[in-house]
């Protein structure tokens, strides 16, 4: 049997890339999944694609729209056993020349939106006898980047979340962990010129970009039994890259 047979998963954003490929390994491992998205055509055609996925067009950083999706689900479900807080935005500029909404746009999202996640989805993941929560973070976290202080901060501020959060639930059996990719091919990066991903790919000691495949395969172990050892954790997939 499936390793995740009867699980039910909630996956935010996960119409694509990183998110999309975590969707399609919790299926092929028998969980349902319901993924929180923003784009409707997106998510309508990840359903009608993917036998086991069910879509609620939610905006991450709306902390209405997340608890009434908690809500959504639970009753439709049952059941919460496992969450990935995936859903991440850049909007990148040098330090003076940001502005307050490119700071608050991505702080909004990748930071308060796992905030907002996390509190309305505990509760029911916390009657899960297997309940598991993974964030999804960056080595720019702990490494920095020039032009992405927003983004830096944001997925810095998730590792203190997560181990603050695998503190407190600790001792009701959920694990909560960060997941910290490097650099991977998605249309996330797909849009960085030749300029900035040669340099970045000369410091990748595996000396290639990761897949989104490469990514979803740690983030399945790390919700799954096997991993149960295993909170307040940040791991990484990046090649070998290192601060
Ligand atoms: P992507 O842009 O391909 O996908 C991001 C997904 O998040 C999309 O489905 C998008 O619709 C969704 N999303 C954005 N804002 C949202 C909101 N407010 N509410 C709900 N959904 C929203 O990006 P990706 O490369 O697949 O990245 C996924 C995650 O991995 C992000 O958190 C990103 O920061 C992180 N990450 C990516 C890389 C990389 O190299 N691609 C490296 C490190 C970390």
């Amino acid at each position: 049997m499936a390793e995740l047979t009867g699980r039910v998963a909630v996956v935010t954003g996960g119409t694509r890339g990183i998110g999309r490929a975590i969707v399609e390994r919790l299926v092929a491992e028998g969980a349902s999944v319901w993924v929180l998205a923003r784009s409707v055509d997106a998510g309508r055609a990840l359903e009608g694609a993917l036998p086991g996925t069910s879509f609620l067009a939610t905006d991450v950083s709306d902390p209405d729209e997340v608890t009434a999706a908690a809500k959504e689900i639970t009753r439709v479900a049952g059941r919460v056993d496992l969450l990935v807080c995936n859903a991440g935005i850049t909007r990148d500029d040098l330090l003076l020349r940001m502005s307050d909404d490119d700071w608050n746009d991505v702080l909004d999202v990748n930071l308060k939106g796992a905030f907002h996640c996390l509190r309305a989805f505990l509760r029911p993941i916390s009657k899960s006898d297997a309940g598991a929560v993974l964030c999804i973070g960056s080595v720019v976290g702990t490494m920095g980047n020039a032009g992405q202080a927003n983004y830096a901060a944001s997925k810095a501020g998730l590792v203190g979340l997560v181990r603050s959060a695998a503190k407190e639930y600790a001792g009701r059996g959920v694990r909560i962990n960060v997941l910290a990719p490097g650099f991977i091919e998605t249309e996330m990066t797909e849009v960085l010129p030749e300029e900035v991903r040669e340099p970045l790919l000369a410091r990748i000691p595996l000396g290639r970009v990761g897949s989104a495949e490469e990514v979803a395969s740690v983030a399945v172990f790390l919700l799954s039994p096997r991993a149960s050892y295993i909170t307040g954790q940040v791991v990484a997939v990046n090649g070998g890259l290192h601060p």
